[in-house]
């Protein structure tokens, strides 16, 4: 018999159990189909994000940046870290146990809010029609007036480098090392490539990265990038650009891995080789030939702005449509989509999607790059302020990095926040709050910051602008 509900959201990642939760907040008869299981085959919700992603990789670079403050700055406050050592298994453990709970918590959610949940694999038909494939084999037949496919994407795999399950990884396989690789290669210098080689690289690792592209971090603000290259050189991080990785071999326990750079081939061994070189849409299994759902030519399924598919009724949201592949980018566009079917009118603003990369010093930036302006032919000024002027960050010993904000010459509106320093990660957030609101550069200015705090480097920033940031030399000033 086909059961009925108002919305069937298909996937319990970050996307999905956004939009199935708020969907039954709002009224709506929600059903979320999952097929995730964990390592004990249970099944378990959160997706890529709390079980491969976001989380596990949060947990290892806060345990990893933990020990090598311990181990290399303490001593310049004065506190003795003698006998300091890592238990790689207990990290591991620990990060199992976060996931572990968050997992739960989703799975809690769900039920509290009334959303009727199916573990197995969804197959979208003509009409909406979903029949799910549960885990026990049966099968169950659901029909809704909306559909929300929410499947995420997968690690991109490259021929040149299969995955051994040991020795070739992907970012999965590098959550779970259980003891510290003495080399480890890395195949590109993303988000992925940077923040699993952060962790290693502070355990004790050789992190050498392998990237394609000549620029670095090209997607970020090209100011930013030359500043985290220097620090990430510093910490002995090895990153070589310009290098394309053309076959790897696997002898006993070490990966030989050949690549081309500007000098000709060469090869270099490692004891482990992560495969970092970006994400695909997943849609496998998932769509009947008339379901009418389009993809598009790279393989995302086909959505409007507002996320609505070619099939009438079925939207789509998250790292499966066209946008960053970013946990609060899908998290929003599977609320703005339930919304939108419970007869509200939400917006999603793509222009205000923070980025973060979770390295240490910390990269995080929102709107428009400065050569983005420069190449579009925007006249603008800049603020900038360093954290090595910041009395909060010189009392934590932790001044690298600065604070970049870029405003519009005639208006003086926000277009873009660019930060690099400790804990700008929960920084960028006010940069978002201010371009969201659709602030100038002076109202930034005229807001009072708690002080001493790391944020009042986006008040002087922002001071800075016209000129007016009181802790630095300001070299034009507007009355
Ligand atoms: P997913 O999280 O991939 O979830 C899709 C769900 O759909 C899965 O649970 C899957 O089982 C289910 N599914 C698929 N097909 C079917 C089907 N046919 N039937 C039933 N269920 C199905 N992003 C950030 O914003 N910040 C970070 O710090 C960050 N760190 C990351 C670190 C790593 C190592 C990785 C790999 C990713 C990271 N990301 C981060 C990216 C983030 O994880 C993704 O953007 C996010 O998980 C996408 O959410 P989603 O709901 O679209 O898809
Ligand atoms: P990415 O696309 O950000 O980076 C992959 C890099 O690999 C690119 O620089 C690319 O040039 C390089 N590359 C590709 N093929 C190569 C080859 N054959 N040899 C050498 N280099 C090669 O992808 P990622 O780092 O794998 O991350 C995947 C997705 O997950 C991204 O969309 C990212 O936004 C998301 N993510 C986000 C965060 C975060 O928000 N902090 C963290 C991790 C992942």
């Amino acid at each position: 018999m086909t059961k009925k509900f108002d919305v069937i959201v298909i996937g319990a990642g970050p996307a999905g159990y956004h939009a199935a939760i708020r969907a039954a907040q709002l009224g709506l008869n929600a059903a979320c189909i999952d097929k995730w299981v964990n390592k004990q085959g249970n099944p378990i919700y959160g997706g890529t994000c709390l079980n491969v992603g976001c989380i596990p990789s949060k947990s290892l670079l806060d345990t990893s940046h933990k020990y090598i403050e311990a181990k290399e700055d303490f001593g310049a406050i004065g506190i003795k870290s003698k006998g300091l050592d890592i238990d790689v298994p207990a990290m591991i453990a620990h990060k199992d146990d976060i996931v572990e709970s968050l997992t739960k918590g989703i799975a809690g959610l769900m039920k509290s809010n009334g959303v009727t949940t199916y573990d197995g694999n969804a197959h979208l038909g003509a009409g909406r029609v979903v029949d799910v494939t549960l885990h026990d084999g049966s099968t169950e037949t659901l029909e809704a007036d909306s559909v929300v496919i929410a499947t995420g994407s997968v690690s991109v795999e490259i021929p040149s480098c299969p995955l051994t399950g040991e020795i070739i990884v992907d970012s999965t396989g590098a959550l779970q090392f259980q003891s510290v690789p003495k080399r480890l290669g890395i195949i590109g210098a993303g988000a992925i490539g940077l923040e699993l080689g952060s962790v290693w690289n502070r355990l004790g690792s050789e992190v050498v990265v392998l990237e394609a592209l000549e620029e670095f971090l090209p997607m970020a603000d090209q100011q930013v990038a030359r500043e985290a290259a220097k620090q990430f050189k510093k910490q002995a991080m090895d990153i070589r650009l310009g290098t394309k990785v053309t076959g790897s071999s696997v002898k006993g326990k070490k990966v030989t891995v050949t690549y081309t750079d500007m000098e000709g081939e060469k090869n270099e061994a490692f004891d482990r080789l992560i495969v970092a070189v970006g994400r695909k849409p997943y849609t496998e299994n998932l769509l009947a030939p008339d379901s009418g759902v389009d993809l598009d030519e790279r393989g995302f399924i086909y959505v409007n702005d507002l996320c609505l598919t070619n099939a009438p009724g079925v939207y789509a949201v998250g790292d499966v449509v066209r946008g960053p592949m970013l946990a609060h980018k899908g998290m929003e566009e599977g609320i703005m989509v339930v919304e939108r079917i419970a007869g509200q009118k939400p917006l999603l603003d793509y222009d205000c999607i923070p980025s973060v990369i979770y390295t240490h010093p910390e990269v995080a930036w929102v709107g428009k790059t400065e050569q983005e302006l420069k190449s579009s032919g925007d006249s603008y000024n800049v603020g900038s302020f360093p954290m090595a002027a910041s009395g909060r960050a010189m009392a934590a010993n932790d001044t690298t990095g600065f604070i970049k904000i870029l405003a519009d010459d005639k208006t003086d509106r926000i277009l873009g926040v660019h930060m690099i320093g400790a804990h700008v990660s929960e920084l960028i957030a006010e940069g978002v709050i201010a371009m969201e609101f659709g602030s100038c550069a002076e109202d930034l200015g005229l807001t009072m910051f708690a002080h001493p705090t790391l944020s009042e480097g986006l008040h002087e920033a922002a001071l800075a602008v016209s000129g007016h940031a009181i802790h630095i030399a300001n070299r034009k000033r507007k009355k």
